[in-house]
């Protein structure tokens, strides 16, 4: 597995947008790795972890082209992680596809006239609400229905239901897991991806699991953990995110139980920047446990 990450910060961006705190201040002068966009990643070129507003304009300044992208696991509705406008804009025309040399300028307007295969989209029902309820095409308004298909708009939405392995096609294997984060339950899942005989855990936005999802967990030995470091320093309690000592804690605990393979790459991603030190401090500070802080446009061969 390849895993690219296109955006490695929490909510506000690094630096943030209002703020001209030292962390801030620092990211803006120097740049570089110490600026971050909204949290998301692609693996292997086909499969989008978490869709956010600057995903697309991340991919463009990688140079990756995401638009063939198959599946899409969204880990929950907060907006630095997911727009459903943009589901909106695989919106078909009615006669599809365009036959090939077709001048498209010609026929009845939609978002997309490219030949575009169903995108899978995984998610909870918060995120299939937000994608049915008027944000995205009228097609889709009201949908109760929990697993469907979109002749109108090129997306093929299945339900994630926590601790359930989904087969996702080319050889892809999904489980989700109920993380601790959100205004409900249910509100935020992560996601384990199994393929080619490796093993990934992708855990933003989360403060921790259940008893219930640890007995999930444990079903797996882990080639890499990608885990929040939301909080960074911070020592206040959150129970929604990650700080550097709840983290350790983390990742400990999946030692003391070997659910981590020899190699077992431990990195960070969804830094915020009033408590986490801006790239060119935080990250020695903590490749010198072994953990590896992500920035925009890192690559990692699991
Ligand atoms: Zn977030
Ligand atoms: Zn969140």
């Amino acid at each position: 597995m390849k895993l690219t990450f296109l955006g490695t910060s929490g909510g506000e961006g690094y630096p943030g947008l209002w703020c001209q705190c030292e962390y801030c201040s620092y990211a803006r002068t120097h740049g570089g790795k110490n600026h971050r966009e909204n949290s998301s990643a692609v693996l292997d070129g086909d499969v989008l972890l978490d869709l956010n507003m600057t995903t697309f304009s991340q991919a463009y300044r990688l140079g990756m082209d995401i638009s063939q992208a198959r599946t899409l696991l969204v880990t929950h509705p907060h907006e630095d992680h997911f727009v459903a406008q943009h589901i909106n804009w695989a919106r078909l025309p009615a006669a599809h596809p365009y036959a090939p040399g077709e001048d498209c300028s010609r026929r009845e307007p939609a978002p997309c006239c490219s030949d575009l295969s169903p995108l899978r989209v995984m998610g909870t029902r918060h995120v299939l609400e937000a994608v049915s309820q008027g944000q995205a095409s009228d097609s889709l308004q009201g949908r109760a229905d929990l697993d469907w298909r979109s002749e109108k708009i090129a997306v093929d939405f299945t339900l994630a239901r926590p601790g359930v392995t989904v087969e996702l096609g080319e050889d892809l294997r999904v489980t989700p897991l109920r993380s601790i984060h959100g205004p409900a339950e249910d509100y935020t899942v992560n996601y384990i991806l199994q393929r080619g005989g490796k093993t990934l855990l992708y855990a933003l936005d989360t403060g921790g699991y259940d008893d219930a999802m640890w007995e999930v967990l444990r079903g797996f030995r882990y080639d890499a953990v990608v885990l929040e470091g939301t909080a960074g320093l911070s020592l206040a309690p959150n129970p929604q995110h990650m700080n550097v000592e709840k983290l350790r804690r983390f990742f400990a605990a999946l030692e003391e139980e070997a659910l981590l393979t020899g190699k077992g790459q431990r990195i960070l991603s969804h830094m915020a920047p009033h408590w986490t030190p801006p790239h060119d401090i935080f990250a020695p500070m903590m490749e010198r446990e072994g953990i590896t802080v992500a920035y925009d446009g890192l690559t990692v061969e699991i």
